[in-house]
């Protein structure tokens, strides 16, 4: 009865597009990804000659079938895809997602085209935000909001930022705009998703003032308070304060309880860019070093980080999320609000859920919440602190080994899951060039692909452990890599 109007089979008949036989198809797809996922592919840049052709085609007016699509995704997409899930690739901050995020994200793609009205899935967005708002000790009172990602979980917390700031001074610069500058303050080492934010939200990226930071990229909390009282001075409007909680070329975590205690000493928004390290706090050796995290008033983490969630999750935590309403409700409109009853719930159209769409800048968005409460559900909290104790861990030895080598040098104390080090020798005139060098072959080796950091002008090859598929066997293979070219070319004379 409930489903009188559809045909049995599915089988669609008034339009092109296959609607379902979701199980079959996902069984070609899927031995395509394992076979992706054993990483035999060359990296996809050095096939190009073979894939591009067959990609390479005008705008074709027949289709070619569900049957031949799914046949050239296995063939020419699939296979030459990129090679940061694999294990041994600890570039950048990416991850490759694990099984239960990415069957999720199916799942949520199916049966949760919108993450709005009265669902299952609208109920886990809340449910998997508030696992993480304990998983990360943030105090109850913050709620979240998932977007896509780093940059916009940054821009949706300085957006309550300058909410909350221009109020105090009785301006509500959703509706007016910022009828007076404001400024940020962040380090140099601040992603610089801050400065863009600063762009966006019509405060301008010359809003953003640099706090002095040491050679890890830690800020340096005194610099913070001369910039504080030099703002106060000038009569500026200051709109947030920004540590971050593991930064991104170092791992390095401000001092966030000075940071934050100067934050509210001048009355001023503490917002803590946790987008990779926030799980760090999961990792009780270094626990304390999260010490002050309970004084933001904005916190975000990338689920797609180090928790392995397929890319296009992050969240943003605030301490009062009436602010982001303030902030970011679209107002109201007739085709929405229309069909929504409230009072009384019977069917899932006759509810919103929880309004996220007025939280922050997306209306239409994908159900990420079922993705993060699957990857959670079935490793737990348990398998998510192994992950990050194994991955510290790894940091750290590779640290030791670093330092115990007379031919290699550690540029930088591991704070998280990077390890900051080079080769070196002392008949070596221009290290920097050399271990660019080193780099490139390592790299091109193809068994570790790490990336690189300037520390303090020092060229550091610079791995950063995060993916679940990530082991302590890859660690010993960049060393020994690093090792090999580093010899090579040494006795080359290639200095
Ligand atoms: C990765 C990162 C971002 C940006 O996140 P995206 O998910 O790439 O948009 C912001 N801040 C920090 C500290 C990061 O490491």
């Amino acid at each position: 009865m409930r489903h009188a109007g559809m045909s049995k089979k599915h089988l669609n008949i008034y339009d092109s597009a296959a609607c379902g036989r979701l199980s079959e198809y996902l069984q070609t797809i899927g031995s395509a990804l394992d076979q992706y996922l054993r990483f035999e592919h060359p990296d996809a840049i050095t096939s190009a000659a073979q894939w591009k052709p067959n990609l390479s085609r005008v705008l074709p007016e027949k289709g070619i079938g569900i049957d031949q699509l799914l046949a050239e995704m296995a063939s020419d997409l699939i296979p030459n895809g990129s090679q940061i899930a694999y294990g041994g690739s600890t570039a950048y901050i990416t991850t490759g997602a694990t099984t239960a995020g990415v069957l999720a994200t199916l799942a949520g793609s199916v049966a949760a085209p919108q993450r709005y009205t009265l669902t299952a899935f609208n109920y886990l967005e809340e449910l998997s935000l508030d696992w993480m708002a304990d998983l990360f000790s943030l105090p109850s009172a913050m709620k979240g909001l998932y977007s896509s990602g780093g940059s916009v979980a940054n821009l949706v917390g300085l957006g309550a930022a300058r909410q909350w700031a221009y109020e105090q001074v009785g301006i509500d610069p959703s509706a007016d705009g910022i009828l007076r500058p404001g400024v940020i303050f962040a380090t140099e080492a601040s992603h610089h998703t801050i400065h863009r934010s600063a762009a966006v939200l019509g405060l301008g990226r010359n809003a953003v003032v640099t706090v002095k930071s040491d050679i890890s990229g830690k800020m340096i909390a005194e610099s913070l308070a001369d910039c504080l009282a030099s703002c106060q001075a000038e009569g500026r409007l200051p709109v947030a304060v920004v540590a971050n909680a593991g930064v991104t070329s170092t791992g390095a975590i401000d001092p966030l309880r000075q940071v934050g205690e100067l934050a509210k000493q001048y009355d001023t928004w503490f917002h803590v860019d946790g987008a990779y390290g926030l799980p760090g706090i999961l990792d009780e050796s270094i626990r304390h070093l999260y010490d002050g995290l309970e004084l933001a008033d904005s916190v975000i983490v990338d689920p797609h980080k180090w928790l392995g969630a397929p890319v296009g999750i992050g969240a943003t935590f605030v301490k009062d999320r009436a602010l982001l309403s303030r902030a970011f409700s679209q107002g109201e409109s007739d085709y929405l609000e229309g069909s929504i009853t409230d009072e009384k719930a019977e069917h899932s159209m006759d509810h919103f859920g929880i309004p996220y769409f007025d939280l922050g800048v997306e209306l239409s968005a994908p159900a990420r919440g079922a993705v993060v409460w699957a990857l959670i559900r079935e490793i737990g909290a348990e398998g998510l602190r192994q992950r990050i104790r194994r991955h510290n861990g790894m940091a750290r030895w590779l640290a030791d080994k670093v330092k115990q080598h007379p031919n290699l040098e550690l540029l930088l104390e591991p704070t998280l899951s990077i390890c900051c080090f080079r080769y070196h020798a002392d008949d070596i005139k221009d290290l920097n060039e050399f271990n660019r060098q080193v780099y490139r072959a390592v790299v091109r080796k193809g068994l570790c692909i790490p990336s690189t950091a300037m520390v303090d002008g020092q060229f550091a090859i610079r791995p950063c452990f995060i993916g679940a598929r990530t082991t302590q066997q890859h660690a010993e293979e960049l060393l020994a890599d690093v090792l090999e070219f580093g010899h090579q070319f040494h006795c080359s004379n290639n200095l």
